[in-house]
C-alpha cells in the first residue's frame, strides 16, 4: 500500500535524521582511529635480568654484546613509558636506588624534561640511593620532613600518564620482590594524583618549613 502524501515528508526527516546519525558515528570512529587509544598496561616484578643499553644509550648505538639476555622484560617496559616523557616528569618515590632508572631520569632531564623528585629524608641518603645523583645532575628534589614515611611510588609522565604500584625504585624490589606497577592514561586518575603531588611540592618547599612552631606559639 501507498503511503499518502501527507506522510511523506516526516518519512524524509526520518531518512535524513538516520543519514545524519550514520554520519556522526562513522566520524566518531574516524577519529578513534586517529587517536591512538589510551595506554594501560600492568606490570609484574621481579624482572629478570635483562640488558638496558639499547633503551637507555639513545638511538644510532651499535647492537649491543653483552652477555645478558636482551629480550623484553617488565623492567624495560617500565623504562619504555619513562622514557616516552616529553615535556614533564613527577616522582613521588620512597626509595630510589635502581642505576638503569636512575640513568633513565638523568637521560630525560638532559632532553629538556622537567623532572622534579619528592622522597623520603631517611631513605633518601642510603647507601647506593640515586637521590644525591639526581640532585647534582640539576634535578629538583624535595624531601619530607614528618615523623611518617613519604612512601608513595608513583610517576607522572607528561601530565598525562600514570605509574603507580608497590614498587619501590630499588634493584631489590625490580629483581627479588613480587610487586606491581599499573600504567594508566586516564585523566581521572592522573588528575588527583597531580594534584597530590603539587600539594606535597609545595608542603616540602623547604622556604614553608616551620622549624619551630613551639617557639611560635610562646610569643
Ligand atoms: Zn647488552
Amino acid at each position: 500500500m501507498w503511503p499518502g502524501l501527507a506522510t511523506l515528508p516526516w518519512r524524509w526527516a526520518g531518512g535524513a535524521a538516520l543519514l545524519l546519525a550514520l554520519a556522526l558515528e562513522a566520524l566518531a570512529l574516524a577519529r578513534g582511529w586517529r587517536r591512538p587509544p589510551p595506554r594501560r598496561e600492568v606490570l609484574f616484578f621481579p624482572s629478570p635480568v635483562t640488558c638496558t643499553a639499547a633503551l637507555l644509550g639513545g638511538p644510532g648505538r651499535a647492537p649491543c654484546r653483552c652477555p645478558l639476555p636482551h629480550g623484553d622484560s617488565p623492567l624495560g617496559r617500565l623504562l619504555r613509558r619513562l622514557l616516552s616523557a616529553r615535556r614533564s616528569l613527577e616522582l613521588c618515590l620512597f626509595a630510589f636506588s635502581s642505576p638503569q632508572l636512575g640513568r633513565a631520569v638523568q637521560l630525560l632531564h638532559r632532553r629538556g624534561v622537567r623532572v622534579r623528585l619528592v622522597t623520603d629524608a631517611d631513605y633518601m641518603a642510603l647507601r647506593g640511593s640515586q637521590v644525591g645523583r639526581l640532585r647534582q645532575a640539576g634535578i629538583q628534589v624535595r624531601h619530607d620532613h614528618e615523623s611518617g614515611y613519604m612512601h608513595h611510588k608513583f610517576a607522572i609522565v607528561d601530565r598525562k600518564m600514570l605509574i603507580t604500584g608497590s614498587m619501590n625504585w630499588t634493584t631489590q624490589a625490580i629483581q627479588n620482590n613480587r610487586e606491581n606497577v599499573l600504567i594508566v592514561e586516564d585523566a581521572e586518575y592522573v588528575k588527583p594524583f597531580l594534584a597530590e603531588f603539587e600539594r606535597i611540592w609545595e608542603e616540602y618547599n623547604p622556604a614553608n618549613y616551620t622549624f619551630s612552631p613551639k617557639e611560635v606559639e610562646q610569643k
